[in-house]
């Protein structure tokens, strides 16, 4: 049968690059389905009515995989701005270069001294474990056993607990990889003795950022090509795995022989009205949070103190706030960064953390200003809200054993939930992620080939 007829729910990262590479080997028979007026979905961005512009968060573009470079060379012909990455932590009124692990030597004399004491204690106990001990799964338990009590209780504990809204022990460990930094406390001594900074670690610590529409000018710019195969303002509201069917919001009916799906996989399940108990009861299980980004424009000049600051303090309302001018100048009106600054601030929620919207513009506008963000007198000029509903896939303890119900499930009714959270993968969580396996579910439906990113 070949791939037969694709709906594509969602025009994100992941079904733009599902749908380029469609038609890169010849496959038109598909259909773009997205709820929204715009495509982008997470990594899009909007121009606000003072003229800044906004992201859904703070995005930066780094990458894995060839196939997400070409994307970018393709739509975006050298129009971005190439940044080394120049980011810090906020420990009391000092900034410590990011990641504070690796840098411990800017910490106050007696916060430096606990941290690396409970560094050494920390990692001399896991060298008395033998091999058969279990290494600790919850991630609690592992920033413990890595770190030590005193980088637990100043950054790791405080800061995690504001950016995933999600207690840690109630997290797996096993997403970590290269998204925390684990330093070995030999390297720990080091360069506190020799007093060194330490600030390449992690893959995006060289970025891009479009020279100007945001984040989303590069889903713009890709899904103009696409746009006879895109219908929007179509959320999809039922799908019928029996006939194969999916209906929107307005009644439209759409049938398929394979369905990617790139929206929330917990609501997928919701909208199959005859899944199994099982699958329901593990859709039921899958935990995210949501993000409110708020944004302040300010007419004041920029200033130059980094790119992005992540703030563990719980009476700082956000977990970090982004320098978003420094990224490119048209993210203020007219690009006159001589005249405008922008800074743009992440609060995560969740039922767990429920989010205090009351007077959140004020409260982020002066947060920026107690900590030396923005200066006492800049005037603010624009303050912009949006509420991200699925912000972070948490990679939670029951997570895996979820998704080992749920996927094989759908995939046995040629269904394809992949992308942040299709996918429901932190770890898989990115641009270049979602474009990856994008890419990878095109090649699968018409060469037969296996996923290269995703894996259960
Ligand atoms: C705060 C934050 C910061 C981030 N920072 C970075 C970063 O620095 N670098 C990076 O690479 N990535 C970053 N990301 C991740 C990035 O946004 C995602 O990787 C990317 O957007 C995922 O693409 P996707 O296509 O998988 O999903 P999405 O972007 O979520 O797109 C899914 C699309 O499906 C549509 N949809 C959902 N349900 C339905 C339905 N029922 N009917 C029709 N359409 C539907 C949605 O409207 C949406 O357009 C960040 C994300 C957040 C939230």
């Amino acid at each position: 049968m070949g791939a037969g007829a694709v709906v594509i729910v969602g025009a994100g990262p992941c079904g733009i690059g599902c749908a380029r590479e469609l038609v890169a080997l010849g496959h038109e028979n598909f259909t773009i389905v997205e709820a929204r007026s715009t495509p982008g979905g997470l990594a899009s961005s909007v121009v606000d009515p003072q003229g800044f512009t906004w992201d859904m968060g703070g995005h930066v573009v780094f990458s894995h995989y060839g196939e997400f470079d070409h994307l970018l060379d393709d739509v975006m012909h050298g129009d971005v701005e190439r940044h080394e990455r120049s980011s810090f932590v906020r420990i009391g009124d000092r900034w410590v270069p990011y990641p504070l692990q690796n840098n411990l030597h800017r910490l106050p004399d007696a916060v430096a001294s606990e941290a690396l004491v409970g560094l050494i204690d920390a990692q001399r106990s896991l060298a008395t474990m033998t091999a058969s001990d279990d290494l600790p799964v919850d991630f609690a338990t592992w920033m413990e056993s890595m770190f030590g009590e005193g980088i637990c209780r100043h950054f790791m504990r405080p800061y995690n607990e504001k950016v995933w809204a999600h207690p840690a022990a109630e997290m797996s460990s096993g997403w970590i990889a290269e998204r925390v930094s684990v330093v070995d406390w030999r390297h720990a001594v080091d360069s506190l003795v020799r007093r060194r900074d330490d600030l390449s670690w992690g893959p995006n610590n060289l970025f891009a950022f479009p020279s100007q529409g945001g984040t989303g000018e590069i889903y713009r710019r890709a899904a103009e090509p696409l746009a006879h195969h895109i219908v929007y303002d179509a959320p999809i509201t039922g799908v019928d795995l029996e006939i194969r069917t999916v209906t929107t919001a307005t009644g439209a009916v759409m049938s398929f022989d394979h369905l990617v799906w790139t929206g929330a996989l917990d609501r997928l399940i919701e909208l199959i009205a005859d899944a199994p108990d099982a699958v329901r009861t593990a859709a039921a299980k899958l935990v995210h949070n949501s993000v409110t980004m708020v944004g302040v424009g300010y007419a004041t000049p920029i200033s130059d103190p980094g790119s992005w600051f992540y703030f563990p303090d719980p009476n700082v309302p956000f977990y970090r706030a982004t320098n978003f001018a420094k990224y490119a100048a048209a993210n203020v009106p007219g690009a006159r960064t001589d005249l405008y600054s922008s800074w743009m601030t992440e609060i995560a929620s969740s039922s767990w953390r429920p989010l205090e919207a009351e007077g959140l513009g004020d409260r982020v506008d002066a947060a920026l200003r107690a900590c030396g963000l923005v200066d006492d007198d800049a005037e603010r000029v624009s303050t912009h809200v949006e509420h991200i509903p699925y912000g972070y896939p948490v990679p939670s303890v029951g997570r895996d054993a979820a998704l080992r119900v749920i996927q094989p499930w759908l995939m046995a009714h040629d269904v394809l939930a992949r992308g942040r959270f299709g996918a429901w993968k932190y770890e898989l969580g990115n641009m270049d992620h979602a474009v990856k396996m994008g890419v990878d579910v095109a090649r699968s439906l018409v060469s037969d080939s296996s996923e290269e990113a995703w894996s259960l």
